[in-house]
């Protein structure tokens, strides 16, 4: 008989409270412990992964079969439906008990029950431990019992709690290693089929390096000497000046909990005024992807819907029957300089910085008309970091029809924003580097008057 720790959204060692506990009970009970990863290519949904997750996840696969090899735990990656393939696998390695941390996603609390449920019939112990927030949403109600839904009172709330109970945020060291050695088989992932072969997937390679180790590094050079100039700098997308640590995040290379306790720890001595500005900046910016979760957790429909459902009414989205526009912002040719040069920034490396994924969405919900879902579809596809909880809620609050959203009136101008946030042509040199524009397909000024027209007959019933 042997013990099986499940990983999903937790590709690390460090950290790892269902890892931790595993390895603590093969070595008491004196057991082999395996690790299992499901490649699930349906996604939640109808949301399958998308292409750049799908290369990173590949490469982070590879980097924990390394650090697990050394720690004695040999993983094995299958391909089907979660709940065919845990039960499935359990049965066919004898297996007592499986660990798991939950991963806060629509569908997954089911599958979790589904899975322990069919386990526990079986004889098998189960243990599940949370992780992917820092306080999960059950943890995290107003006082009248509701969620919230205005990111600043629940984020004032967050501390609140996390300051009085500092255990909550729990850190585990590396385990230490079962006394098993292993090789490391860099053709193990090649049956799973995760990541595609296109060109444009191979090219990532040059801006990532997926594996929990690379993370800590990234972590540790930003926390080091990039943390205290956030503040001022984090919004200027021409400077590399924000941790790149999304896709991290999302695959649980790092743990939010890490980055949370090291950044209060050093805030308790900081004498810094600028270091402890840009440490409470980025704190804010993990509560928006803790805010994320618990509205998606909240509202599970709203992968799919408007939350505000005025904003899907007939008429407040534009048809765009031959798909001419919504392809030539995919491509960067809209002839509007920042947001052509973002979306080049997406299609080469996968990522896009936030101001700049704020102006390309603004100008496809609201200067061409075209629903949120196409954009969040497109992000969800080329994104390394595409998060169903975050891509939502960014999604929506741009859009203007999310959970604390930009007020509709409010239409980024991408010609003003360019001015201000990339005011020495530092970003769109980089990424439109030839200089030749198309026309632009949409005017400014004209296709705000419409928007603005069509987004007050949703929320005010005005005709358009
Ligand atoms: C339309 C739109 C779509 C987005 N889609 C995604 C997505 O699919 N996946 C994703 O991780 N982020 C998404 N974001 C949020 C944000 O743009 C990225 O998290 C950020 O750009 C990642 O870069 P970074 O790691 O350098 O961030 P940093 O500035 O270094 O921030 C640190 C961490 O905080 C979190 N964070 C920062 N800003 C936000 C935010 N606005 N919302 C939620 N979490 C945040 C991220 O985990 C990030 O790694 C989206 C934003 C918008 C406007």
């Amino acid at each position: 008989m042997s013990l099986l720790v499940w990983f999903r959204r937790d590709l690390r060692v460090q950290d790892n409270p269902a890892l931790w506990q595993a390895v603590q009970d093969a070595r008491e009970r004196a057991q082999p412990l395996t690790a299992l990863y499901v490649f699930d290519p349906e996604g939640v949904g109808g949301w399958a992964p998308g292409g750049a997750s799908r290369w990173y996840l590949e490469r982070s696969l590879l980097s924990l079969h390394e650090t697990l090899a050394g720690l004695g735990v040999p993983l094995k990656v299958e391909r089907g439906r979660m709940t065919d393939v845990v039960r499935a696998f359990a049965h066919k390695v004898r297996i007592e008990g499986v660990y798991w941390n939950r991963v806060i996603e629509p569908g997954q609390a089911a599958l979790d029950q589904s899975i322990a449920q069919s386990l526990r019939q079986t004889g098998v112990t189960v243990e599940v431990f949370d992780d992917d927030c820092l306080l999960m949403p059950e943890q995290l109600r107003r006082p009248n019992g509701e969620r919230y839904k205005v990111f600043t009172p629940f984020w004032r709330r967050a501390l609140e709690l996390l300051e009085a109970s500092p255990a909550t945020v729990r850190l585990r060291p590396v385990p230490a290693p079962l006394d098993r050695q292993l090789q490391v088989d860099p053709g193990m992932l090649q049956s799973a089929g995760i990541a595609g072969r296109a060109a444009w997937q191979q090219k990532l390679a040059h801006h990532w390096m997926p594996g929990e180790h690379a993370a800590l590094d990234r972590w540790a050079r930003f926390f080091l000497s990039g943390i205290e100039d956030y503040d001022h700098t984090r919004d200027l997308p021409g400077l590399a000046a924000t941790s790149r640590l999304s896709s991290a995040l999302h695959f649980g290379e790092l743990s939010a909990a890490r980055l949370f306790a090291q950044c209060a720890e050093r805030l308790a001595h900081e004498t810094s005024d600028a270091a402890r500005a840009g440490i409470r900046r980025y704190l804010a910016e993990l509560g928006w992807r803790e805010f994320g979760r618990h509205v998606l957790y909240g509202r599970p429909d709203s992968i799919n819907r408007s939350l505000d459902r005025r904003f899907d009414q007939p008429g407040v989205w534009k048809p765009d029957p031959d798909g001419r526009l919504l392809r030539a912002w995919q491509r960067g040719e809209t002839g509007i300089a920042l947001v052509d040069a973002g979306m080049r920034e997406l299609w080469e490396t996968g990522w896009m910085h936030n101001r700049v994924r704020m102006v390309v969405a603004s100008f496809l919900t609201k200067n061409l008309g075209i629903h949120w879902r196409e954009g969040a579809r497109w992000f969800w596809d080329t994104l390394v970091d595409a998060d169903l909880a975050s891509n939502t809620l960014g999604w929506q609050w741009v859009a203007g029809c999310g959970t604390d959203a930009a007020p509709y009136y409010r239409i980024f101008n991408p010609d003003t924003q360019a001015e201000r946030f990339d005011p020495d042509h530092l970003y769109r040199s980089r990424w439109l580097p030839d200089g030749l524009r198309p026309t632009p397909i949409a005017d400014l000024k004209t296709s705000r008057e419409r928007a603005l027209s069509r987004y007050r007959m949703a929320v005010k019933g005005e005709a358009a």
